[in-house]
C-alpha cells in the first residue's frame, strides 16, 4: 500500500505504509494515521503529511527552541495549529516557561494524537499547559499583550488554516504580544511553494519590525528545504541569546544550526528580499 502527496500537479511523493491504524472524516479535515516502513507512524490531514515520528524532532525543535532561544525571558507562550503536541513538548523543555496555551481548532487531532502519537500528545497533560478548541483567526482577536511568543504551527493555508497566513492574522498576533514580543510561523517549503513563502513573508514584514526567513530540511517534506518566518515586535538579529546546549537534549537544533538557519542560499535571499521574479527558484 502506497501514501501518494501530491506536491504539485506534476510532482507525486509516495511512501510505502504497511497499515492504516485511524482514518476519519472530522468537521474540518480527513483524518489519518498509518504506519509506514520508512517514517513509522504518520499524521496525515488531507492527503499531506503533518508529521512522523522518525522526523518530527526536526520541525519541532525548529519552530520551537529558534524564538524561544532568541528571547530574553519567555513566559507566556501561545501555540496555534499544534494538536500532535509535538511544538507544545519542545516549548516546556524550556523553565523559564510558566504557561503554554494550544489553540487547536480540530478536537479529533488533539483526540487521534493522544491514541496514536504519545510521544508527542503527552505533552498536553502538562499542568503549564492549556488546550482550548478554537479558531487561532478568532481567539487572537481577543488578545491584547498576553504572550511572549506565539509560535504558529498550523497546516498549509487551506481551509481552516487559510486565514493564518494573512497580514490582518499577523497584525492581531502582533497585539497579542507583549513588548520585546517574538512570532514564528511555519511557511512552506521556497522550492516549490515560492509564492507562499514571498506572500507570507511581505505580510509578516507588514506588521513586525523584524522579520527573518529560515530553513530546516524534514526529510518527511521532501521537497528541498522548508522555512519558518521569525518575527519580532521590535528590531532584534534572532540571535541565540542564551546557551542551548547545556540546557536539554535535542537532536537538531544547537546554537550553531540556530545561526546557520538564518544563512539563505542566494535564490531563497532573493525570493524574499529581491524583486518579484528575482529568484532563481521561481518557477512559472
Ligand atoms: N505541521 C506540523 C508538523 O509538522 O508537525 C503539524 C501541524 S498541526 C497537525 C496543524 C494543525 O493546525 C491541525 O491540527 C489543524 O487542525 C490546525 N489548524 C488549522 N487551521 C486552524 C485554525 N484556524 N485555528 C487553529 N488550528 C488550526
Amino acid at each position: 500500500m502506497w501514501l501518494t502527496e501530491h506536491e504539485t500537479d506534476h510532482l507525486r511523493v509516495q511512501c510505502r505504509v504497511i497499515r492504516t491504524l485511524h482514518r476519519e472524516q472530522s468537521k474540518y479535515q480527513d483524518i489519518a494515521v498509518v504506519e509506514s516502513r520508512e517514517y513509522g507512524r504518520m499524521l496525515v490531514l488531507d492527503g499531506v503529511t503533518q508529521t512522523t515520528l522518525r522526523d518530527e524532532y526536526v520541525y519541532h525543535e525548529m519552530i520551537a527552541h529558534v524564538p524561544l532561544f532568541a528571547h530574553e525571558g519567555p513566559e507566556r507562550v501561545l501555540v496555534i495549529g499544534g494538536g500532535d503536541g509535538g511544538t507544545v513538548r519542545e516549548v516546556l523543555k524550556h523553565k523559564e516557561v510558566k504557561r503554554v496555551e494550544l489553540v487547536e481548532i480540530d478536537e479529533r487531532v488533539v483526540e487521534v494524537s493522544r491514541m496514536y502519537l504519545p510521544e508527542l500528545s503527552t505533552s498536553l497533560d502538562d499542568p503549564r499547559v492549556t488546550v482550548r478548541i478554537a479558531d487561532g483567526i478568532e481567539y487572537i482577536r481577543g488578545c491584547r499583550s498576553e504572550y511572549d511568543v506565539v509560535l504558529i504551527d498550523s497546516s498549509d493555508p487551506m481551509g481552516p488554516a487559510e486565514g493564518l497566513f494573512t497580514s490582518k492574522f499577523y497584525g492581531d498576533v502582533a497585539r497579542a504580544l507583549r513588548r520585546g514580543g517574538m512570532m514564528v510561523t511555519q511557511s512552506g517549503a521556497p522550492f516549490f511553494m515560492p509564492g507562499l513563502v514571498r506572500e507570507t513573508y511581505e505580510a509578516i514584514a507588514e506588521r513586525f519590525r523584524s522579520a527573518h526567513l529560515y530553513l530546516a530540511n524534514v526529510p518527511s517534506y521532501s521537497v528541498g528545504p522548508f522555512s519558518f518566518v521569525f518575527a519580532a515586535k521590535d528590531h532584534v538579529e534572532c540571535e541565540p541569546v542564551r546557551r542551548a546546549r547545556s540546557r536539554f537534549k535535542t537532536r537538531y537544533y544547537s546554537s550553531e544550526v540556530h545561526r546557520a538557519a538564518f544563512a539563505l542560499p542566494v535564490h531563497i535571499k532573493d525570493l524574499v528580499e529581491g524583486e518579484p521574479g528575482e529568484s532563481g527558484a521561481s518557477i512559472a
